[in-house]
């Protein structure tokens, strides 16, 4: 299944020589139309940990012409992983795979030569095995430190994807790009002890100011996209494909895309092409 060209993506070029590591451009000519005052409204999603699911969950976009990022460790994780065939029929469907670390540990128990390890053998592995460039990666459990998020950049990626919620500004720092909010359900508590644990207190005034502190996913989820639609921004939505399936999550999730698919003026990008579009000077 194909997605419609209108969407912004950012595949990766073909490594074609050791070491050239290109990406494809996002031309300006594919952002949507949008007038000089009105800010720019972008869609982005995330799901993690490489497991089956995520080919019917890559099918769902793609009928809704959403675009998604994909996040697979490279060696092991402690639930079933995709086959490259499997990932090559994500890229096919315009979906990006970004790494997910090698195995799957908690980075911030690991010391730094290790974590430079998993960041720069996952990267390597996943581009060998699908002869493209993977510059954009995900933190197990959403756990960083200063140790890990300074070798982003080294390791070779352009992105790392934070579990820091109830955030849509486009100006992150790229090794802590947050997200908007979780396709899960989640107790208000557990919500504020995510937020607290993380140091997340612009999130947290976020939602308490602009979203009324809701705690269900899917009302959550359209207060956040009306948002971004009328002050600009990134409605960022992420999850986990197993996560569906086990807590039967699925046409939930669906109500989510159709909400927030094919509106005018917002473009539906991975996430490298937050990066891309973030980076492309406005007509
Ligand atoms: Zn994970």
């Amino acid at each position: 299944m194909k997605v419609p060209g209108a969407l912004i993506h950012t595949l990766s070029q073909p490594v074609t020589d050791a070491g050239a590591r290109r990406y494809a451009r996002v031309t300006s000519g594919m952002l949507p139309a949008t007038r000089d005052d009105r800010p720019m409204a972008l869609v982005t999603t995330s799901w993690d940990d490489g497991h089956p699911y995520d080919l019917r969950l890559a099918s769902l976009l793609a009928t809704y012409q959403v675009a998604g990022t994909f996040y697979v460790p490279s060696s092991y994780s402690k639930r079933p992983l995709m086959e490259d065939s499997q990932l090559r029929d994500l890229i096919g469907m315009n979906m990006e795979i970004g790494s997910h670390t090698d195995t799957h540990p908690v980075l911030t128990k690991l010391p730094p030569h290790e974590i430079w390890r998993e960041l720069r053998e996952s990267r390597e592995r996943l581009e060998q095995r699908l002869g493209l460039a993977v510059p954009s990666f995900c933190y197990p459990k959403g756990k960083f430190n200063r140790a890990a998020r300074k070798l982003i950049a080294p390791a070779g990626y352009r992105l790392a994807r934070t579990t820091v919620a109830f955030r849509t500004e486009l100006d992150f720092d790229p090794a802590r790009m947050p997200v908007s909010c979780q396709c899960a359900p989640q107790s208000r508590a557990i919500r504020l002890r995510h937020a607290l644990r993380e140091g997340n207190l612009r999130g947290l005034r976020n939602w308490s100011r602009w979203f009324g502190l809701e705690s269900e996913f899917a009302s959550l989820a359209r207060l956040m996209f009306d948002r971004v639609l009328r002050q600009g921004g990134v409605f960022h939505l992420w999850g986990h494909s197993w996560e569906l399936e086990e807590g039967g999550l699925w046409s939930a999730c669906e109500d989510v895309l159709r909400y927030i698919a094919r509106r005018p003026g917002v473009a539906y990008v991975t996430n490298g092409g937050v990066m891309e579009a973030r980076a492309e000077p406005r007509k």
